[in-house]
């Protein structure tokens, strides 16, 4: 029998606003948890330590214990997992990337509830189900679960510097590549597609491409981006995979993953592949050159010298990441007029050397 609907776990708590951390221990107090641990990304603990452990100890909420993640490798993870005691009822994971995947895994291993708080909103990776850690030194993404709850200040995302914005725009414009990889996947008999992952997904990047700001660090354009990717996860958890959110363009992010000594941030790399891609597929090309100017996406990544032949090695590598997948990047004449799109279009000449 073909199952007809699907479930899916969506976030209990979803706070987004200003002044939320401060606030943390009564927007979790829904959870009724007695005792919890926290544990910070690289010198978050310093910034927002004891502010978020005053208002959780003002909530009645027990700290069991704090500690920092600077370790990602899965094994590590595992063992720390497995060191937290017994009566601590919920994790709480507040930093970047690496905090929220180390956090996110660990609850995963104890069937825990995972609160996480991102300080940037570099890539959608605080509201998906997915956790990108190491494994013998090679980063790969390992399912765990969608966390229990989403709680974002838009005044820290606001102070966090602002290539970590940039990266959330870069991430969250692939949709529009994505979307249209899947779907001709699709048109190849390749897969079956997810109506509402779909919906889902180009609601998030149509509702943020139309806001109007003044500058990037805007209230609303922050609450636009976390929304947005937050919307992001729920979509790849409805999909029961990643492909309404990483097509081709994510295909190539993670090949220059591979060789770059010094990658640039996950959203950076997959803006710039969103903008070749979108120039392969002929498709919604205006639309996002529109927004990656407007933000300064564009100006920003021309200050970090990344190199077109860099590019060109990771658009041929890139169907080999994924060789299970049928995106555009997957077709040989595709992967030719990319390199010649890198060799000759006008932004890409100004933004790589
Ligand atoms: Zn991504």
């Amino acid at each position: 029998m073909i199952e007809v609907t699907h479930k899916i776990s969506i976030p209990s708590i979803l706070e987004v606003g200003k002044g939320n951390i401060g606030n943390l221990g009564q927007l979790i107090k829904k959870g009724m948890f007695k005792k919890i641990a926290i544990y910070f990304g690289e010198g978050i603990y310093e910034l927002f330590g004891e502010i978020i452990e005053k208002s959780v100890r003002e909530a009645g909420i027990e700290i069991s214990n704090v500690a920092a993640v600077t370790n990602i490798d899965f094994q590590e993870v595992a063992v720390k997992a497995f060191e937290i005691p017994n009566d601590v009822e919920a994790l709480i994971g507040v930093g970047g990337g690496k905090a929220i995947d180390v956090v996110k895994y660990m609850s995963f291993l104890r069937k825990l509830p995972f609160i996480s708080i991102p300080t940037s909103t570099s890539n959608d990776g605080f509201s998906s189900a997915g956790a990108s850690l190491t494994l013998n030194g090679r980063r790969m993404s390992i399912p765990a679960k969608t966390p229990y709850g989403i709680i974002v200040d838009i005044d820290v995302i606001k102070g966090a510097p602002e290539k970590f914005i940039y990266s959330g725009v870069g991430d969250l414009v692939s949709n529009i590549t994505a979307i249209y990889d899947w779907k001709f996947e699709e048109d190849n008999n390749k897969t079956t597609v997810d109506d509402f992952a779909v919906m889902i997904s180009k609601k998030a990047v149509n509702s943020f491409v139309r806001t109007e700001f003044k500058s990037i660090r805007d209230d609303l354009f922050l609450k636009e981006l976390v929304d947005s990717l937050t919307m992001n996860g729920i979509a790849m958890e409805i999909a029961g995979n990643s492909s309404p959110a990483s097509g081709s363009e994510h295909l190539i992010s993670h090949a220059l993953d591979k060789f770059l000594e010094n990658p640039e941030l996950h959203g950076v790399q997959v803006g710039i592949a969103t903008y070749i891609m979108a120039n392969v597929q002929q498709h919604r090309v205006s639309r996002i050159t529109k927004i990656l100017s407007s933000t300064g996406f564009f100006d920003y990544v021309s200050t970090l010298k990344m190199k077109k032949s860099d590019f060109k090695k990771a658009v041929e590598m890139a169907k080999d990441i994924k060789p299970n997948r049928y995106t555009y990047i997957h077709i040989d004449k595709n992967i030719e007029l990319a390199k010649k799109i890198i060799d000759e279009n006008e932004i890409l000449s100004k933004i790589l050397i």
